[in-house]
């Protein structure tokens, strides 16, 4: 049999498992593709997360198992969780050798809201945004209101829904950053007087919940 030298380590070998002897190849964790960072979608209502399906586990379980279903790696274990932060133990197998390595990786929610909630939640909403005019500028006013919507970059924000009335629009939005965002581009656009208040609305897993609300009163030729 034709002698066999591990090109990594130079031990005499008769097996090679992928090029290496199977020691060197058991330590060669940069095989094992444990990524940096890992983006999870949680549902800002009910806490669920999306794996292939909106899933109602805890955010360990689904990194766990998205590595083991997308990655192709086995014996996921998370093995502490700070701050958006896991520390992750995976093994891998190379031609019946066994990898392991671990990993710190940065776990990034995404807050967004799942299919079940968005059709429970018609009508939910974090913030108004209350636009004050004179009526006969209504329909520019919606017109602007219309491209700022359209103009939020990530996404078009979540209005769930706008009421016209007399002497102004109300615009309700699902998300208070999304509506932080139109009052902004709004007073950019127009001159205008701002005011913003809070009401308590609730408590939602314990914390006290606030509903904003963004008045903006266009001042007369304020253009
Ligand atoms: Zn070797
Ligand atoms: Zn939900």
């Amino acid at each position: 049999m034709k002698e066999k030298f591990c090109p990594k380590c130079g031990k005499k070998t008769d097996l090679l498992f992928d090029g290496l002897c199977e020691e060197c190849l058991s330590e060669d964790a940069n095989r094992v593709d444990i990524p940096r960072k890992v983006e999870v979608k949680v549902c800002r209502i009910c806490g669920k997360k999306m794996r292939n399906e909106w899933k109602e586990e805890n955010i360990e379980d689904t990194v766990k198992k998205s590595l083991e279903e997308e990655r192709g790696l086995k014996k996921v274990e998370v093995v502490s969780d700070e701050d958006g932060s896991m520390e992750v133990e995976a093994s891998m197998s190379v031609e019946g050798v066994t990898i392991e390595d671990s990993e710190t990786v940065d776990v990034v929610e995404k807050k967004t809201v799942c299919e079940n909630c968005k059709k429970a939640s018609v009508g939910y909403f974090e913030a108004v945004v209350q636009i004050r005019f004179q009526d006969e500028r209504a329909g520019e006013v919606l017109d602007t209101c219309r491209k700022i919507i359209n103009s939020r970059s990530k996404g078009k924000p979540t209005v769930s829904k706008i009421e016209e009335r007399k002497g102004g629009l109300d615009l309700y939005i699902s998300s208070n950053s999304d509506a932080k965002y139109i009052a902004r581009k709004l007073a950019d656009r127009y001159r205008s007087e701002r005011k913003n208040s809070k009401t308590l609305r609730g408590l939602v897993d314990g914390h006290k919940s606030y509903r904003s609300t963004y008045l903006i009163r266009i001042l007369e030729n304020g253009k």
